[in-house]
């Protein structure tokens, strides 16, 4: 069993402020895993499909998901679907066993009635500049509840991914000199160049 209690400090560190959101996604990732039975990716043993759009509120809830998950940009086994909801689907890629959780709407709803986001975040103040007094007993809230009543966990369902492939093949672009994938290279009259040098050659449309 993984315990988010475990992650808090590190997400706090890795995401920068104290907020109530991120804490939401170490809670909905560990309820993930400790759903499937699994330990935190080393690799890319997980893939995290997270529901998250763009420009909306707690964002800060994918930071969680990869603290505790192991599911990171940089390991890219993480991506984001753009429904603009909060679920995330954790998938074993050996097995293809997955599950969705989801923090109850209820309990979202309670959340975004408190100081913290009618006084202070909806007023466009950054999370940073919340009192800690207000922001602690949120955060101690979200790490303390029983799980069902802040999050909904689906059934293990099986979600079959592509095989991952990773490209190694590069070349150092003949204009900038910048290393290039391969693949992302472009051509243009016979030479290979890389996507901003190509478009810089383009007469713009
Ligand atoms: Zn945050
Ligand atoms: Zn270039």
């Amino acid at each position: 069993m993984i315990n988010p209690n475990d992650f808090l400090a590190a997400g706090q560190q890795l995401h920068g402020h104290k907020c109530p959101a991120m804490p939401l996604g170490l809670r909905a990732g560990a309820a993930a895993m400790n759903a499937l039975g699994v330990d935190r990716a080393q690799d890319g043993q997980l893939v995290a499909l997270v529901e998250l759009g763009d420009g909306h509120c707690a964002h800060c809830f994918a930071d969680g998901i990869q603290m505790i998950t192991g599911c990171t940009f940089g390991k890219g086994n993480i991506q984001k679907l753009g429904y603009g909801k909060f679920g995330v689907t954790l998938i074993e890629r050996a097995t293809g066993r997955a599950v969705r959780v989801v923090p109850r709407a209820e309990a979202q709803l309670a959340s975004k009635k408190s100081v913290f986001f009618t006084e202070y975040r909806e007023k466009g103040i950054p999370a940073s500049q919340v009192p800690p007094a207000l922001v602690e007993p949120m955060i101690a809230q979200v790490m303390g509840a029983p799980q069902e009543q802040i999050l909904k966990v689906g059934d293990i369902h099986q979600h079959v991914l592509p095989k991952p492939a990773e490209a190694f093949e590069s070349f150092v672009c003949p204009r900038c000199g910048d290393m290039v994938i391969t693949k992302y290279g472009r051509d243009l009259g016979g030479e290979r160049i890389c996507q901003p040098c190509f478009d810089a050659a383009r007469p713009s449309a």
